[in-house]
């Protein structure tokens, strides 16, 4: 099937975007001997796994669900090949009735409290997984997305310096430090290599006592590795730093990275009308289809088109539920839409059908994939089904 012919509302994940950035990626890891992880909850389009196991080295998961499906659509197939994955896990805390069932899919399992490590940490051990904790270094190096910012005062992601160290004010201090293997910190949202190096100083300076007893660091997600502009040999230089002064081994975990723009939205003008300005409602949702649109918020690039006024045709593009904020935005175009036009939303592989839903009995977009010769193949439909399903 061509591009032109799929269906509509419709992601489409293209093979050769993804594979560019997997070499990216693994890049990276050639050189610098980091292992890199796909963290899961921004893209989970397993069918892709496989094509991901060939360059990464594994993923991480949120939870128990997550650790399932890295553990039997990209571990499992993988070693069945004879290649190791590695599935990691973090929590900001872990449920006694998924926890062995966590230890029998993951291998890392990290930690987000003290009092979660002296829960969990003695089976996690017995059970030979290697475990960490995530820190907070309390080095915020983001403005404007706060939501995104785990440093932010209050925040309950990660072990603060004092609250790491108060630990050795009770006896069973050196006794849980003993058990970690490594230390986990995830801080950047979108963000380039000179954030990630201001970080780690700030990691060295509150946590660099504690690093010479550890295994790995873990640097989380955030890098925007696979971003045109991002500065890769600085990117190195942190990974060397970490594996020259501590011998560590270095993990890094990117969501977004993996999948950056290597993925579309196809939609179908339904209906333009005008009120004070032209409109035009698609068939596409911003609330339930590309729900970071409203939550980021930001502007997804739409192909053929220009910034309000740029071009000759201006239309607030909205979606069909009754949400007065379901707006993707103001794009303009060559020339008037019409009922029927097709509109291609660009970057929509990530955080997108991880996080879409059925509010107003919404139908879910189809998923396809398109080969490297642009074939485009649809490897899900959804239907009523699936909106019932899940009510009652
Ligand atoms: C969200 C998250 C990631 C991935 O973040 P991206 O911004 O998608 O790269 C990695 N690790 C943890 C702990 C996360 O919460």
């Amino acid at each position: 099937m061509q591009f032109t012919e799929l269906p509509t509302p419709c992601y489409v994940v293209d093979k050769t975007l993804m594979e560019k950035n997997l070499k990216t990626l693994k890049g990276v890891a050639d050189l610098t001997g980091a292992r890199i992880l796909l963290a899961q909850k921004a893209f989970s389009m397993y069918v892709l796994y496989p094509l991901i196991g060939r360059f990464l080295g594994g993923a991480t998961a949120s939870g128990l669900y997550e650790a399932r499906l890295c553990a039997e659509e990209m571990v499992q197939p993988a070693a069945a090949a004879g290649i190791k994955l590695e599935n990691h896990i973090f929590s900001p805390a872990y449920q006694e009735t998924d926890f062995a069932k966590i230890l029998q899919y993951c291998d890392h399992i990290v930690f987000n409290s003290w009092k979660q490590v002296e829960k969990f940490g003695p089976r996690a051990k017995a059970a030979g997984k290697s475990i960490g904790l995530r820190i907070n270094p309390e080095c915020s190096t983001q403005e404007g997305h706060a939501i995104y910012d785990p440093c932010a005062p209050g925040s309950r992601l990660g072990v603060t310096k004092d609250n790491f160290s108060r630990i050795f004010e009770t006896g069973s201090g050196g006794r849980l430090l003993s058990m970690l293997d490594g230390l986990h910190f995830h801080t950047l949202c979108e963000q380039d290599s000179d954030d990630l190096e201001r970080t780690l100083s700030a990691v060295e300076e509150k946590f660099g006592q504690y690093l010479p007893h550890m295994k790995w660091i873990n640097f989380g997600g955030g890098h925007h590795i696979t971003r045109a502009d991002y500065c890769l040999p600085r990117l190195e230089r942190c990974v060397r730093r970490m594996q020259q002064h501590y011998g560590l081994t270095v993990y890094l975990e990117p969501g977004e990275a993996v999948a950056l723009n290597a993925g579309f939205l196809i939609t179908t003008v339904l209906e333009t009308l005008h009120n004070g300005i032209d409109i035009a409602v698609l068939d596409t949702s911003a609330a339930c289809h590309m729900p970071d649109v409203l939550e980021m918020p930001y502007r997804p690039p739409l192909q053929n088109s220009g910034q309000p006024g740029e071009k000759a045709y201006t239309y607030r593009l909205g979606g069909p539920t009754c949400l007065a904020g379901d707006v993707i935005g103001d794009y303009s175009f060559d020339q008037p839409l019409s009922e029927g036009d097709r509109l291609v939303f660009e970057d929509m592989a990530i955080y997108s059908m991880v996080k879409n839903n059925t509010f107003n009995g919404m139908p879910l977009p189809a998923i396809a994939l398109r080969e490297k010769d642009g074939e485009c193949r649809i490897i899900k439909q959804f239907g009523y089904a699936d909106f019932r399903e899940r009510l009652s």
